[in-house]
């Protein structure tokens, strides 16, 4: 038959049977209703199947004595039948028999309704048995084992192997999916082309692909498996640094940045504008920006430090510096609040100077929009301040130099809309809410250079933090009324705006009125909450700030930014509803002053996950140490909330453990691409990189 037109021929090489990009069906034994099984889990060809990996390893033993055996999968025991038994009753029915070895060790087996087996299993005979083993009592014992006659001075059989386990269903079992891997690897594997030259391999002690894929699931013994474990594992970060490598290359490369001047002259002019010297640390940060700035490469910079370090400082001394240099500097806050914090910040830092700052927000009138629209565009505005919902697409900005981001973990591989200068682009400043884990900060931000605010401002003393049960909440709320009698303000953090009725945990305006005629009677409280008309939560954040109002209830809106020195407790309810890296993010608005603070969490013992949450709290205030639990706690997946963010997720490699791998393979990545910029010479790398990262990379660079 002829083809019709508009089919393609099966080209000759593509998609043959027994090459590695076959569709599985090829494999023999795989049916229609198998394949399909396989492809709901993502595999679709011959090279699939070999990158499913297993999860875990089961040894199958060779024959051992009954004194050896262990609590676990199949083993193979022989012994002397001694005793047998056939038991009825309320039970199910059950044929037991006990087998004795020649050192009197005993093993005891079970049958359920083995009626069958009185007539064939007999004391005094011998039987070799295989079978999982439990320990009951003491006593090791199978149930339902496979059995066989074997004589005393028979050879012990087998040899010790591994059987890989890989995620499976009751359709697609463990082992189907090991013989069928065991086929693709038979007729492709040959086909795994290697991505580095032998000297590279053996200074990173690193066995070969095809070995790696041959030990990852059939492995001989215990350390092969965790070889090939390593070089797939260095694999993975070795395509993610590259393809990080050449993101970063293209950005430098492509695009120039406005090269900005700052002397010493500036540079005093400005420090003048703060009201208090610059840490050793935010100076060294300012050292790194400031050379970024002088540069015509955009800058592309993170700015890490724990909350409270004064991160925002650094970043307002940037804004000036692209201000003084004629250009306009934006800043996008995660929150409407936190726009608005930092609106205050740098109107009261800027009083008496000519620079132009407004705020850009969902409260900002139509007619004020325009005409801040129209500042923007005609340059009359200098420093833009938004949410990254406003502030971003297609703003006309005049001269746009420098974009700061305030964010708290929304930052990926792909990079999401970025504020676009006028034929160039503009410096980028990104300070991270939360610490970021190094070994996160090494493979996700590792195009970003990253400057560390490693220390606090001088005068602060460590957050005192206490977990108190819910019978005991009425602890928090007297050393609330001491506080604010000593002059000093509080806050109530509680989970909800409202109750929905749905569950038991606290709301901001249940709360308000029961801590108004309660425990909080005769002082001054307001509540502050998301959802709150722009214009009230405006006033309640400045009548709190103005001193006003002692206690501030409210929810997870003060989380990020809010800077009142004056606050020395908070009080934190359910404070197992949140997540570790939040609690010491909302925990850091108290600690801001030279006075000492307070944090009390309050929650009843819930999970063993939320123990150990509060408890990391109470045991140390250094965010990256916390940063590094909520890591362990949550996996990286859950801790940058992965969907959101298009993070490659690693198959077999775990960042929380394999720090010095990832390590280098970000130094061999960087050394390949330096030797080699298209990958020419490393062909199947390329391939693997185009496979991975195809679609979001600017590979075209690579081809
Ligand atoms: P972050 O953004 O890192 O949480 P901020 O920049 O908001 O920290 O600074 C926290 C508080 O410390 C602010 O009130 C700020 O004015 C103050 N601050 C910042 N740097 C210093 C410093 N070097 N000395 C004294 N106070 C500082
Ligand atoms: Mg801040």
């Amino acid at each position: 038959m002829q083809p019709s037109v508009g089919d393609t021929p099966p080209s000759p090489t593509a998609n043959a049977p027994g090459e590695i990009d076959a569709p599985i069906g090829s494999l023999k034994g795989m049916g229609a209703t198998r394949a399909k099984e396989f492809q709901t889990r993502g595999v679709a060809t011959l090279e699939d199947l070999l990158n499913y990996f297993p999860r875990a390893y089961q040894r199958e033993r060779a024959e051992c004595s009954i004194s050896e055996l262990i609590d676990g999968p199949i083993q193979i025991a022989r012994g002397e039948v001694v005793a047998v038994d056939y038991l009825t009753g309320k039970n199910r029915p059950r044929f037991e028999a006990t087998l004795s070895d020649e050192a009197g060790s005993r093993l005891s087996l079970l049958w359920f309704n083995g009626a069958y087996l009185r007539n064939l299993i007999r004391p005094g005979m011998f039987i070799r048995v295989t079978g999982a083993v439990k320990f009951r009592y003491g006593i090791a014992q199978m149930s339902h084992p496979t059995w066989k006659e074997a004589p005393p001075d028979a050879e012990p059989i087998g040899e010790d192997r591994l059987r890989a386990v890989y995620p499976a269903s009751a359709r697609l079992t463990s082992k189907a999916i090991g013989q069928f891997v065991e086929r693709a690897f038979e007729s492709a594997g040959n086909q795994i082309a290697e991505w580095f030259d032998d000297a590279t391999l053996q200074r990173r002690g690193l066995i070969s692909r095809h070995d790696a894929y041959r030990s990852i699931h059939l492995p001989a013994r215990q350390i092969d498996a965790m070889r090939a474990r390593h070089r797939l594992a260095y694999d993975e970060f070795m395509l993610l640094q590259i393809g990080l490598g050449i993101a970063k290359r293209y950005r430098g490369g492509r695009i120039s940045a406005p090269a900005l001047r700052i002397d010493r002259l500036l540079d005093e002019r400005i420090r003048r504008r703060f009201s208090f010297d610059l840490t050793a640390a935010q100076n060294r940060c300012i050292c790194d920006i400031a050379t970024d700035l002088r540069a015509q490469q955009p800058m592309h910079r993170l700015l890490q430090g724990d909350v409270g370090s004064g991160k925002t400082s650094v970043a307002v001394y940037a804004m000036l510096v692209a201000v003084a240099n004629r250009m306009q500097a934006a800043i996008l806050a995660p929150t409407e609040v936190l726009a608005e914090q930092h609106y205050f910040t740098l109107t009261r830092m800027l009083e008496n100077s000519a620079v132009n700052v407004e705020l850009f927000t969902q409260r900002t009138r139509r007619q004020s929009k325009g005409a801040i629209l129209k500042g923007l565009a005609d340059g009359r505005v200098q420093i833009a301040i938004g949410t990254q919902a406003l502030l971003q697409g297609d703003i006309d900005f005049a001269n746009l130099g420098l974009v700061v981001v305030d964010e708290q973990h929304k930052l990926g591989v792909r990079q999401r809309a970025v504020l676009k200068g006028k034929g160039y682009a503009p410096h980028y400043l990104v300070m991270t809410a939360t610490p970021i884990p190094r070994t996160l900060a090494l493979s996700y931000f590792a195009d970003f250079d990253v400057s560390l605010i490693d220390e606090l401002p001088p005068g602060r003393q460590p957050i005192r933090t206490r977990w108190l049960r819910s019978n005991e909440s009425a602890e928090a709320y007297v050393l609330v009324r001491r506080e604010v009698q000593a002059g000093r303000q509080a806050y109530v953090v509680v989970p909800q705006i409202d109750d929905n009725g749905l569950d038991d945990a606290k709301s901001v305006t249940a709360e308000f009125k029961r801590l108004s005629e309660g425990a909080l009677m005769g002082l001054r409280l307001a509540a502050l909450h998301g959802q709150m008309p722009t214009e009230e939560k405006q006033r309640t954040m400045a009548d709190f700030r103005d001193g006003a109002v002692d206690v501030l209830i409210t929810t997870t809106v003060i989380e990020v930014g809010i800077d009142v020195a004056n606050a020395t407790v908070i009080v934190i309810e359910n404070a197992d509803r949140f997540g570790l890296s939040q609690l010491h993010q909302i925990r850091g608005r108290v600690g801001r002053g030279s006075e000492l603070s307070h944090c009390v969490l309050i929650a009843d013992a819930g999970t063993e996950d939320s123990r150990e949450r509060l408890t990391a709290m109470t045991r140390t205030n250094d965010g990256f140490e916390i940063a590094e639990t909520d890591l362990r706690l949550r996996g990286p997946g859950e801790f940058f909330g992965t969907r959101q963010h298009g993070l490659p997720q690693f198959k077999i490699a775990d960042i929380t453990l394999e720090i010095d791998l990832l390590r280098q393979a970000k130094e061999d990545a960087l050394a390949i691409l330096a030797d080699d910029p298209n990958l020419r010479r490393h062909e199947p790398l390329r391939d693997a990189l185009m496979r991975q990262f195809g679609d979001t990379l600017p590979l075209a660079q690579v081809g």
